[in-house]
C-alpha cells in the first residue's frame, strides 16, 4: 500500500550529496521529498541530477517556521540535513550567514524532527576537529574548530548529541571530504580534474593552486551518502566518523589526475598562487571509521585513484 511507503526529507537536495542520496532512497522504495532554494522569482526548478520522482519543496532553512511546517506536512520517517554553505573559504567572508545556515537552522530543523518523531541525520564535518595534532580522529576526538564553518557545524553537532541524550534518534555523520563529478569547481578537487582534462585536450596550459601540501581523507560521495543511510536505519542512534582512513595531499591529487591522462612531467603546468591559500587550514585531517565499519557494515567502494579517474573521465566528456 502506498500509505505504508517510508518517507524521507532531504534538505540541500540540490547539492552533490543530495542527488546521490535521493537516488539511493528512491532505489530503496522511499517516497523522497527534497527542499531546494527557490529562484529569486519564487519558482522551484528541478536541479540537475535530482530525479523526477523527488517531490520538491521550495524553501530556505533559515526560515525556521516554514521548515518546521514542511516537516509536519511531510511527516517523514527520516530527515537528512545536508543544507549548508559547504565552502570553508566562504565561511571566512560570510560568517553570519554560515552560522545561520550551518548552525542555527540545523538546530531548528532538529527540533522540528523531534516534534514529529523523525529520525534525524546531520551532515557534520571533520572541520569540527579544527587542526588536530592527533591523526586519525574518532568520534571521541574533542571539538576544536578553527573556522566559522567548523564552529557552526560543531554547534549543530552538539545539539544532535544533546537530543540523543534525551532519547531522540539523532545522528551526526562526521563526514570527511568526499568528491564526485557532481562536485562544483569551486572546490580544489574538481578544479584540478577539470583543469587537467582541459590541459589534456590542449585547451589550457596552467593549473593554479594554493597550498599543495594539505592532506585530506578524500572519499567517494555516494559511499559517504550510503553511510548516512545506514546510520539512519541502524537500531541504535550513534555518531559516526565517515572516512576512508587514507590521506592524500593536494599534490597527490593533481599527480593522480595527470597520471590518468598520461602526463608524467605535470609540474611544468603547476603555478602556486598565495591568493588561494586559506587561513588556518588544518595541515592534515584523517578519519578512523572503525565504528561505521563495525556497526553499519560500511566500507568505501572506491580507491582515491579510482575516484580521481572517474572525475577526470567525466570532465574529459
Ligand atoms: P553542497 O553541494 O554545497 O550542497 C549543499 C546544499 O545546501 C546546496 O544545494 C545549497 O543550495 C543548500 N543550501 C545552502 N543554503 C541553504 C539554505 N539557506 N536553505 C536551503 N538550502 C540551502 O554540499 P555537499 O557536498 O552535497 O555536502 C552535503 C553536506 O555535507 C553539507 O552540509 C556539507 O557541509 C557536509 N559536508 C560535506 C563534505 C564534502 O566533502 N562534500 C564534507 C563534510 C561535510 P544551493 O544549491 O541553492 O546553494
Amino acid at each position: 500500500m502506498s500509505s505504508a511507503r517510508r518517507r524521507a526529507l532531504i534538505t540541500g537536495s540540490a547539492g552533490q550529496d543530495g542527488s546521490y542520496l535521493a537516488e539511493q532512497l528512491l532505489a530503496d522504495g522511499y517516497a523522497v521529498h527534497g527542499l531546494v532554494r527557490p529562484r529569486p522569482d519564487g519558482s522551484v526548478v528541478r536541479p540537475e541530477f535530482v530525479p523526477d520522482a523527488v517531490v520538491l519543496h521550495g524553501g530556505d532553512v533559515t526560515d525556521h517556521a516554514a521548515t518546521a511546517a514542511l516537516v509536519a506536512e511531510v511527516n517523514p520517517d527520516e530527515v537528512y540535513n545536508l543544507a549548508a554553505i559547504s565552502s570553508v573559504a566562504r565561511s571566512w567572508t560570510e560568517p553570519d550567514l554560515v552560522r545561520a545556515v550551518n548552525g542555527d537552522a540545523a538546530i531548528a530543523l532538529l527540533d522540528a524532527c523531534v516534534a514529529v518523531g523523525a529520525r534525524f541525520v546531520q551532515a557534520s564535518s571533520a572541520e569540527i576537529f579544527g587542526a588536530p595534532t592527533q591523526n586519525p580522529q574518532t568520534e571521541d576526538t574533542p571539538l576544536a574548530p578553527t573556522n566559522p564553518y567548523g564552529e557552526a557545524k560543531a554547534a549543530a553537532h552538539e545539539a544532535v548529541q544533546a537530543a540523543r541524550a534525551t532519547g531522540k534518534f539523532a545522528v551526526n555523520a562526521v563526514l570527511y571530504n568526499h568528491e564526485s563529478p557532481r562536485r562544483p569547481n569551486t572546490f580544489v578537487t574538481r578544479k584540478i580534474t577539470q583543469t587537467v582534462a582541459a590541459i589534456a585536450r590542449g585547451e589550457a596550459d596552467e593549473l593554479v593552486l594554493g597550498t599543495t601540501s594539505v592532506r585530506r581523507d578524500w572519499g567517494w560521495a555516494p559511499d559517504h551518502v550510503d553511510a548516512m543511510v545506514r546510520a539512519a536505519r541502524h537500531d541504535v542512534a550513534q555518531d559516526y566518523v565517515v572516512a576512508t582512513g587514507v590521506g592524500h595531499s593536494v599534490h597527490d591529487l593533481a599527480a593522480a589526475a595527470f597520471a590518468h591522462v598520461g602526463i608524467s612531467d605535470w609540474e611544468r603546468f603547476l603555478r602556486i598562487d598565495q591568493a588561494y591559500v586559506r587561513p588556518n587550514d588544518a595541515p592534515v585531517l584523517l578519519g578512523d571509521a572503525s565504528r561505521a565499519r563495525l556497526d553499519l557494515g560500511w566500507v568505501p567502494t572506491r580507491t582515491f585513484e579510482e575516484m580521481v579517474a572517474e572525475m577526470v573521465d567525466a570532465d574529459l566528456g
